[in-house]
């Protein structure tokens, strides 16, 4: 018995390349394409240690692909989910495809998120790279986003870090539409506006305890 594979051209196999019509570029003017490059170093009085320094500035294209929808949304102050036709989940960060066994990897539909989130757990940073430490303490949320059943990660302002709660309720406050560039820094998490939050107790003491001493270091930074 002899068997025959035929394989199709790569013309069937791929689609066509999409036609971008709407291009922008925000690059600032000083960042040029040089890969990794020392640019300079210190060195002790004893001459026993030594710090170099390094601009990674290489360009990176992120092909989004079936996921654009979700990105293109947050340009437009918008987020994107995606829900099964059959069960009915949704998640954001989106699937593809519905996750439960029964569904048979239902591909999901786009479904656009009312602007409200709900903490399902966080953590509050004290430390962090050069570029945010003013910016310290940051609150970090875990949130579903609408009827979301999966969580999604973000900052949370506009509060005080004690004063966090499981389940709180949150709106999704987007920065204003010429400073967006369809990233999730494009938007961030608040307390809902009808939110107070509870009394003080052990629990919050011990976190303001913790974060005091970082917003009056914070105020020591030039
Ligand atoms: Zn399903």
């Amino acid at each position: 018995m002899t068997m025959t594979v035929s394989l199709n051209s790569k013309k069937d196999r791929f689609a066509d390349q999409p036609n971008f019509s709407e291009k922008k570029d925000y690059r600032p003017a000083d960042v040029k394409e040089k890969g990794l490059v020392f640019v300079g170093h210190e060195i002790s009085d004893d001459r026993t240690a030594m710090n170099q320094f390094l601009h990674y500035d290489q360009l990176y294209t992120i092909r989004h692909g079936w996921n654009s929808k979700f990105f293109i949304g947050l340009l437009e102050g918008k987020i994107m989910g995606t829900r099964c036709p059959k069960c009915g989940d949704s998640w954001v960060p989106v699937r593809s495809h519905c996750w439960n066994l029964d569904c048979n990897l239902e591909k999901t539909e786009w479904v656009e998120m009312p602007l409200t989130a709900k903490v399902h757990t966080w953590t509050v940073a004290g430390w962090s790279g050069r570029s945010s430490l003013k910016r310290l303490p940051i609150i970090l949320a875990y949130a579903n986003i609408g009827t979301s059943k999966v969580a999604m990660a973000n900052e949370l302002h506009k509060m005080n870090p004690w004063d966090v709660e499981f389940g709180m309720p949150l709106k999704i406050v987007f920065k204003p539409r010429d400073q967006r560039v369809g990233a999730v820094t494009d938007f961030h998490f608040e307390p809902a506006d009808f939110w107070k939050p509870s009394p003080m107790n052990p629990e919050k003491q011990r976190i303001k305890d913790l974060v005091m001493p970082v917003y009056e270091w914070v105020k020591t930074l030039k």
